[in-house]
């Protein structure tokens, strides 16, 4: 793969009633007209939506391509995946999305066409006064509870709730009932699924005036009665100063780096996704051998927009 690593890729934007503007205005992605701009999906390979490379050599090859071709050199020790794992996307949360779960990977691949399971993780850049994440049941919450709460359209009374701080990580594992609220806006790591199933709208209407249709019992039958509701991670000292970790689970690594200067990044033998906020200075690759490429950002600059790559396992 003659490439200019690390990879970059045209967004793909998903517009839902729930979505604003701010992709635009506090992360710098230049928005068609619109202002119900929800979602920027930056890294995907999931069916027909699939990541195109921005520049470069392979401009207009998307990452289903460079999976099939070039696995190994890409993913690494997960060379064994026929798609990309991963899928990473901003959200502008301007009114709370719906209450929702996602099954495992056991339950989504019996669905027809089968799906990927979804964990996913959120790290929050900005967040207003009282914003809120909705993550998780309250101890004792069953089945049968839940079940009456959403005929009876108090669903949100079984929910454990936070105001979460900007910096924040929370993990949200499958079968995990989930809404993220007013005001939000954040990075999301997941698995590389798009299913998703609603329990609860919060009794609003849709654009059409009607409700939106709910996946109850699907719901019902995914939802981990018995997990403790999430809250924002602990971040882990690494053993080096500037990196943090915030997520090891079995579907991925979140580290945070806090860097001012040019520091070494890859050369492990592992795909990198890099979430990049501000945006870096310089980003280069590194052919000789040693780092993958270095990511330069200068002390004190006003963050005006984020980027996200692909690092390869080796270049
Ligand atoms: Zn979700």
């Amino acid at each position: 793969m003659h490439a200019d690593y690390p990879l970059r890729f045209d967004p793909i934007w998903r517009r839902y009633l729930w979505g604003g503007r701010r992709l635009e205005t506090m992360l710098g992605k230049r928005l068609p007209p619109g202002d119900d701009y929800a979602e920027s999906w930056e890294i995907v390979d999931h069916g027909t939506d699939q990541s195109r490379v921005m520049a470069g050599p392979l401009r207009g090859r998307t990452l289903r391509e460079l999976v099939r071709e070039c696995g190994d050199e890409l993913l690494g020790a997960a060379a064994s995946y026929a798609q990309f794992p991963l899928l990473l996307k901003f959200l502008d949360v301007h009114v709370r999305t719906s209450l929702q779960v996602h099954p495992d990977d056991a339950y989504a691949s019996r669905l027809e066409p089968p799906d990927r399971g979804k964990t996913e993780a959120w790290f929050v850049l900005h967040a207003e006064p009282h914003s809120r994440i909705y993550a998780g049941l309250r101890p004792g919450v069953d089945r049968p509870e839940l079940s009456a709460r959403i005929a009876s359209g108090d669903a949100d009374r079984c929910l454990e709730s936070f105001e979460p701080a900007v910096g924040a990580c929370v993990l949200i594992p499958a079968g995990t009932v989930h809404a993220l609220g007013d005001g939000l806006v954040v990075a999301e790591v997941q698995q590389s699924s798009d299913t998703t199933f609603r329990l609860f709208d919060w009794n609003r209407l849709g654009r059409d005036g009607r409700p939106r249709p709910l996946h109850v019992q699907e719901s019902l039958d995914v939802i981990d009665f018995h997990a403790r509701a999430p809250r924002p991670v602990a971040p882990q000292q690494t053993g080096v100063s500037h990196v943090q970790r915030l997520v090891a689970c079995d579907k991925f690594t979140i580290d945070r780096w806090t860097i001012t200067a040019d520091e070494p990044l890859g050369g492990d033998g592992r795909c990198h996704l890099i979430v990049c906020r501000p945006p870096p200075r310089g980003v280069r690759s590194h052919r000789a051998g040693g780092p993958c490429f270095w990511i330069s950002v200068r002390p004190n600059e006003r963050p005006q927009g984020s980027e996200c790559f692909v690092n390869p396992s080796r270049d």
